[in-house]
């Protein structure tokens, strides 16, 4: 059997700086609030708890003048100016490709244009998107993108349209597509972070060469969720897991080819822990065919653009 681990599991950068960033504030004070849960992953952030890095759901839950982690998600503008008349210290890890979006909506905003996000409504980076900007309007995907381009008038105020970071790019190109058939007046900025399009294009080769598929993440992880649906479009046998104790030696045993793909938002050593369990349960063998076999895929499937997987 050949265990195939993505080269891309686990923690993207946005996610591994404002883990580090919490990590040595907490150090440097003692104590740090992280305004929300600074990953979508318990485990983290039981382990962060225990450096003293504390999850605020509200701000009524953040004492006056204490030091406040903004997580890579973003926040609201507003909620910046709720933190300074707090006096509290601000740590702002918002992601650089959110950042980015805040600064496009709020120009096209202040230009007049309907801002529309393809995107999960409610998601903390999606509802930090609408606070920087003011009419918008959140699509969750193709059946959403259609029912509201099939609703457009030749008088309706002109759109921007821009992606949450972790949205499927098919879903993406679907959604344009169909937008851009009805609106005359359509400006597209194409937000998916490159961390997310390296994940899927990689979660894609994988699935399409592998008997099972093990993905690794939150339920709660937006762009874990998107890798999961990924991989069940390619392969029959995907299983979505939190942790090594949700698998079972006897399943594993089963496939010749597994492989292993986890969040952004996963750490490392809940990765390392499956990938050992893994290899010690059921005795992996180094996959060499398989490992040429998939280097060949990808060749092929990712238009001669190589992207590797570590076999283990
Ligand atoms: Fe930043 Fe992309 Fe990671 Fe989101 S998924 S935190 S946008 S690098």
């Amino acid at each position: 059997m050949s265990v195939t681990v993505a080269k891309t599991a686990g923690f993207c950068f946005g996610v591994r700086r404002a883990v580090d960033l919490a990590e040595q504030q907490a150090k440097k004070n003692g104590k740090i609030y992280a305004y929300g849960e600074i990953i979508h992953n318990m485990h983290e952030i039981e382990r962060l708890e225990k450096l003293g890095v504390y999850t605020a759901y509200a701000l009524e839950d953040i004492p006056d003048g204490a030091g406040v982690l903004i997580r890579a998600h973003g926040v609201p503008r507003n909620v910046y100016t709720l933190l300074q008349a707090k006096k509290c210290e601000i740590f702002d890890a918002t992601c650089p490709f959110v950042r980015k979006i805040h600064k496009i909506v709020d120009k096209e905003s202040a230009d007049g244009r309907l801002i529309v996000i393809l995107g999960s409504a409610g998601h903390p980076e999606v509802v930090g998107i609408q606070g920087w900007c003011g009419e918008s309007v959140v699509l969750e995907g193709e059946e959403q993108a259609r029912a509201f381009s099939e609703r457009l008038e030749m008088e309706d105020k002109p759109i921007s349209l821009v992606a949450q970071t972790t949205v499927n790019r098919s879903i993406w190109n679907i959604s344009v597509g169909l937008i851009k058939k009805r609106c005359t007046n359509l400006k597209i900025f194409d937000t998916i972070c490159k961390a997310t399009d390296e994940r899927q294009s990689e979660a894609r080769l994988l699935a399409g060469v592998s008997d099972q598929m093990i993905v690794i993440g939150d339920k709660k992880s937006s762009n874990t969720k998107r890798l999961y649906e990924i991989s069940r479009s390619l392969c029959s046998d995907v299983r979505y897991i939190e942790d090594a104790a949700e698998l079972t030696t006897q399943e594993l045993g089963q496939h010749q080819h597994i492989g292993i793909t986890a969040g952004a938002s996963t750490p490392a050593w809940i990765i390392k822990e499956v990938s050992n369990m893994m290899s010690e349960e059921t005795k992996i063998e180094t996959g060499e065919d398989f490992a040429a076999m998939l280097e060949e895929s990808f060749k092929t499937l990712n238009n001669g653009e190589k992207v590797t997987g570590t076999v283990v």
